[in-house]
């Protein structure tokens, strides 16, 4: 009778072993770990990995993992329904804790420069990829956990990650893409139910915050570093491949490899990181550690850690308290990091072209490349037809003192901009202070404006005023085009905050809130005019608001 009471039971284990599940019919196809050089060593220690791309390592189990919100856009690219999203196995399998058939898992080698300094060694410490997929539209996409505990690279940290930081990169990099700017996607964000001790403000006040992992998705998360550091150990020969298998998977179009090649390759790769600065300065994004690690070669955002975005309109600010003597990172070093850590991908390449001449024309071109793009954006964010260098380099440059001269909320200053009336009163007759009522809304303390603030103001708007309507547009079509590339919604650091602040108490409903308002950032959305205000009085020296680390 036992016997036969068991054998039910039996059948009933093997079912649920073997039956398939839907994320069972992904497939994958891993060009990276099937065309590079592996680290022959598989165990997970600690150590300089040599003449290697990555290493092949495992996800640490999750104790209790608990999905907290998912980008159904992103999971469409890989052929996954929201259903599925909304199982229990899309929760085991995006913590790591589950293996699908086809996963390759591994730990990428990189070096990289940290702020300015070479720091040798960094690589993937604590991401983990599953493989690629190449979706419905051919395109390829990897999948990688970040916070899925300790690899080969993870030098003295653990592995892991908490939940305000991965709480902050999900939500960015939903933002970004929704605003038009390249980056990489975030697919998944889980608790682990496990505990991270992290010291947030580098203090010494460690505690334990609530583990997390998220699941990125991008075409490539090859890094500027990624190439660096094969230069610096004199392992040319890896390089060439890297080079090799990054022209003929992620730019194709360039030809098959060869020196003329390699260039054309650096060039676009200049070009296209020039595209992502020129979006960052027309949203006010600040990414915080623009070290050469966190440099994309395909020109994507990547590594959001305590980047922050511009309220007050502060060239020198920057959200990084680590980087807050010498605010290398600051919103206006932006461009001029770019061509640094440009130089030093330069000279990682430099052993396969041995030209410098060659090299150095592109790293100037990507100067003209960036002022150029940055002039038209900026045309593009004051409504004019296209940039006029005769007329619009002054207009530009005495606006950017304007917004300086008083604490200007630079969202709301761009977004009110595109209400100020064209159409009517004689130029010279209105009064500077009427001129000025569509844009008092963007103002922290407006007792803080003076007389001449507000006169030097008012002339500037005269000007502008003139200026658009050389170009002959109507009010309407100016602000429909200024509201297109003007955000109304962006992720507000004190925003992000109290969705963490939720969900550490159990509440991830203003997560989800947030990336459903930042799906359309550019519209006026009813109910939520609460999201596009200016940040509230209490944020504006608080923790995660105004001040953040590199601890995540
Ligand atoms: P980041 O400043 O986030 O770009 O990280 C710089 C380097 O430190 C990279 O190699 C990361 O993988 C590594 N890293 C950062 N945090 C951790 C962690 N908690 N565990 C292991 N490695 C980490
Ligand atoms: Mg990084």
């Amino acid at each position: 009778m036992s016997s036969l009471g068991l054998i039910p039971f039996s059948f009933h284990q093997m079912n649920t072993q073997f039956k398939l599940q839907p994320l069972d019919t992904l497939t994958f196809d891993n060009s990276f770990t099937r065309e590079l050089p592996s680290d022959p060593e598989t165990t997970n220690n600690r150590r300089q990995v040599k003449q290697s791309c990555y290493s092949r390592v495992h996800p640490t189990k999750a104790s209790r993992p608990q999905l907290v919100a998912y980008a159904r856009e992103v999971a469409e690219e890989l052929n996954i329904t929201s259903s599925v999203c909304e199982t229990e196995d899309f929760v085991q399998v995006f913590s790591g804790n589950r293996s699908l058939s086809g996963m390759d898992h591994y730990a990428t080698c990189y070096g990289g420069h940290q702020f300015g300094t070479w720091a040798g060694q960094l690589g993937d410490g604590r991401v983990i990829n599953l493989g690629e997929i190449v979706n419905k539209y051919g395109e390829r996409r990897t999948l990688q956990l970040k916070g899925a505990g300790p690899t080969p690279y993870a030098r003295m940290a653990d592995g892991f990650a908490v939940l305000r930081s991965s709480v902050r990169e999900f939500l960015c990099s939903e933002a970004m893409h929704h605003l038009g700017i390249p980056t990489t996607r975030a697919l998944s964000l889980v608790t682990t139910g496990d505990q991270v001790v992290r010291d947030m403000l580098y203090d010494g006040n460690p505690k334990p915050e609530p583990g997390a992992v998220i699941c990125r998705v991008a075409q490539s998360f090859t890094r500027f570093g990624s190439f660096q550091i094969f230069t610096a150990r004199g392992e040319t020969d890896v390089l060439q491949r890297l080079i090799d298998y990054t022209i003929r998977t992620d730019f194709p179009h360039l030809g098959e490899p060869s020196t003329e090649v390699y260039l054309r390759w650096f060039e676009e790769v200049c070009r296209r990181t020039a595209e992502m600065i020129v979006h960052w300065m027309r949203v006010g994004f600040v990414h915080g550690v623009m070290n050469t690690d966190n440099m994309s070669i395909l020109g994507l955002t990547i590594d959001y850690g305590p980047y922050g975005w511009l309220e007050d309109y502060a060239p020198d600010w920057t959200p990084n308290t680590t980087d807050a003597g010498g605010r290398r990172y600051c919103f206006g070093n932006q461009p001029q990091i770019s061509h640094w850590n440009l130089t030093q991908l330069a000279q990682a390449i430099y052993p396969l072209i041995e030209q410098q001449e060659p090299l150095h024309l592109a790293l100037g071109r990507y100067a003209k490349e960036f002022e150029h793009g940055w002039q038209s954006m900026m045309a593009q964010k004051l409504g004019l037809n296209a940039f006029d260098p005769v007329t619009d380099v002054d207009l530009v440059t005495e606006l950017q003192e304007i917004l300086q001269l008083v604490e200007t909320d630079m969202t709301i200053f761009y977004r009110q901009l595109a209400e100020v009336d064209i159409s009517t009163e004689p130029l010279n007759d209105a009064s500077d202070m009427k001129l000025l009522e569509p844009l008092m809304e963007a103002y922290y303390e407006t007792d803080q404006l003076t007389r001449d603030m507000i006169t030097r103001t008012g002339k500037w708007i005269r000007c502008y005023k003139a200026r658009v309507q050389k170009d002959s547009t109507l009010n309407g079509s100016r602000r429909k085009r200024m509201n297109a590339v003007n955000p109304n919604y962006v992720l507000r650091n004190y925003l992000a905050q109290l969705a963490i602040e939720k969900a550490e108490q159990g509440d991830n409903s203003r997560i989800n809130e947030l990336l459903e308002l930042l799906r359309r950032p550019y519209d006026e959305q009813p109910g939520k005019e609460e999201y596009a205000k200016k940040r509230p009085d209490w944020a504006r020296h608080r923790a995660g608001c105004s001040m953040l680390s590199c601890s995540s």
